[in-house]
């Protein structure tokens, strides 16, 4: 079957399908209301995202009939005397349904062009972009691969952690796009690192960003072992080791005890600092 293409907004209202639901609806099934019969006929797509901050999870889902998308999510609210479980159902404008619907082909195995990709991030809000690409990247990774590199140019701008958790995901299914993502964690440790270095009123290790996580690891030992020979870490750079070994973490499927070795090197004093962060039987062994 055909997936329609998502109409003008003004036609999608009149949709004889979805047109019965509101632009945006909160339903209060904790105490028995439902949704109206069409929301059965929308079809889930992608897996559904898991809980961020209030959400239980979410996940979109489109009409049949003409294609507009809609964002659903799960909201538990205990307070007061009863059960208060809503769920919420938002229309998305015509923009982000023709948008969507390139990300959620009906054959993943051979997604449409997905035309200009910065279009996606200027129209889409970053959340839903991520939570669209983070619903088909453990499925249908071959649909992040355009996305790739601007989500990496968004590492150095944003500290979305989301980021750095989707292409964590993305890497553990295609793992020829390594080093693209490899580029995109090294150049977001060095602008953690120089964030930290700043803060504190030192001069930025490097004014280049490396390309690689071995560069990266170069460029911080230039900038830390020295500090590290002189005793304990300061507060600040506390701040750093926890910030980028939680960084480094994020990336799940990337072994990341491989990634701290590689920045501890040699450095002795650098194993002091780091090997609490390091499981036991690799605290102590040298680098081979
Ligand atoms: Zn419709």
């Amino acid at each position: 079957m055909d997936t329609p293409s998502p109409r003008p907004e003004d036609q999608a209202e009149t949709c004889a399908l979805c047109g019965e639901l509101p632009d945006d609806l909160n339903v209060n099934t904790g105490r028995g209301e439902c949704f109206p019969a069409a929301f059965d006929r929308l079809i889930p797509v992608g897996i559904p995202s898991p809980s961020q901050g209030q959400r239980v999870g979410s996940q979109f889902r489109r009409c049949p009939n003409c294609g507009a998308f809609f964002d659903w999510s799960d909201a538990p609210q205990m307070y007061g005397s009863g059960n208060c479980d809503e769920e919420r159902l938002v229309r998305l404008p015509a923009t982000t349904s023709r948008l969507l619907n390139t990300l959620f082909p009906p054959d993943p195995k051979a997604p449409p062009h997905p035309g200009e990709i910065g279009e996606y991030f200027r129209s889409l809000p970053l959340d839903l972009l991520l939570r669209a690409l983070g619903s088909q990247v453990r499925t249908a990774p071959i649909i992040l691969t355009p996305f790739v590199p601007d989500l990496a140019r968004h590492l150095g701008v944003s500290e979305d952690a989301g980021i750095a958790r989707l292409l964590g995901a993305y890497l553990s299914h295609i793992p020829e796009r390594a080093e693209d993502i490899e580029a995109a964690q090294a150049r977001h440790a060095q602008i953690i690192l120089n964030k930290h270095f700043a803060r504190a009123g030192f001069a930025p290790g490097a004014s280049s960003l490396p390309g690689n996580w071995s560069s990266f690891g170069v460029l911080f030992r230039d900038a830390v072992a020295g500090l590290a020979e002189q005793g304990a870490p300061s507060p600040m750079m506390k701040k750093l080791l926890a910030e980028l070994v939680e960084f480094i973490q994020a990336f799940s499927g990337n072994r990341p005890n491989d990634k701290l070795n590689e920045l501890i090197g040699d450095s002795r004093p650098l194993r002091a600092w780091l090997g609490s962060y390091l499981p036991a039987n690799d605290a102590t062994k040298p680098r081979g």
